[in-house]
């Protein structure tokens, strides 16, 4: 089932308060569906993770008592269209819980725009909660758990979407050159790759690697088995960044900190 964009409603979930909590659960606002939640949703946006089925993360004419017994839900009202489905209402000035390289990457996402930071309970994550940072001008979120960073944001000239994974610990000059690529302002010290030409897509070393060896790309098939062990070598160290163009091409720079 697809939701027309035009037609987008939301509802302002408070989860009440558990005895046994600490604290008092943060408010997020979640998609009203009037014609119900259905079993799939073919245009659930990969930010707000996966679908987790009817009745989770959506309310509907159905479940909307059952969820007014955990938690107060406001009427329905409309949403921009380009806003994630799951969204936070009152943003957390910082992580409660410290991730080892949190305050770093808040150091560089804060003056990107990332400025409305939260822990939403999306599904599909290993962890209960996501972080998650998002720039609401630039309708550009990252989400950071424990298999990584996913980034989500647009070319700012043709709108295209610039996606992908960075590994944990989360590689700061690769984060840097994906956030200046989509026109996310970024503090200068901070080292970084040339933008990333339209289409192209910035590797994990795992990634990477794996494209050397299968040769799966245009450069693949007149590629040496000698060289594509010295690549790989390089690759495993940090020593160059690695990049698929929209063509299939993998293009290899000098990691801006060893180059
Ligand atoms: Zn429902």
């Amino acid at each position: 089932m697809n939701v027309p964009a035009r037609d987008r409603l939301s509802v302002l979930v408070y989860p009440h308060r558990q005895p046994s909590g600490p604290y008092i659960p943060a408010g997020y606002a979640v998609p009203y569906l009037p014609g119900g939640c259905p079993e799939d949703m073919a245009d659930w946006p990969a930010t707000d993770g996966l679908y987790p089925g009817p009745h989770q993360l959506t309310v509907c004419p159905a479940c909307l008592a059952d969820t007014r017994l955990g938690a107060d839900v406001s009427d329905p009202h409309p949403t921009r269209p380009t806003t994630p489905m799951i969204t936070a209402l009152a943003p957390i000035p910082f992580p409660p819980t410290t991730h080892p390289s949190t305050t770093v990457l808040l150091r560089l996402l804060r003056p990107a725009g990332f400025t409305c930071l939260a822990r939403l309970p999306l599904s599909g994550f290993p962890d209960e909660a996501v972080f998650v940072a998002d720039d609401t001008t630039r309708d550009a979120r990252i989400l950071l758990h424990s298999l990584g960073l996913e980034y989500h944001l647009r070319h700012p000239d043709t709108g295209e979407a610039l996606r992908g994974c960075l590994d944990p610990p989360v590689d700061l000059p690769a984060l840097t050159t994906v956030l200046r690529t989509a026109g996310h302002p970024t503090p200068t010290p901070t080292p970084a790759l040339p933008p990333l030409p339209p289409g192209a897509r910035l590797l994990t070393p795992d990634d990477a690697t794996h494209l050397i060896t299968i040769g799966d790309h245009p450069a693949g098939q007149h590629s040496d088995l000698a060289r594509n062990l010295a690549l790989i070598d390089a690759v495993r160290a940090g020593l160059i960044c690695v990049a698929r163009l929209a063509d299939g091409t993998l293009a290899f720079t000098p990691h801006p900190t060893h180059g």
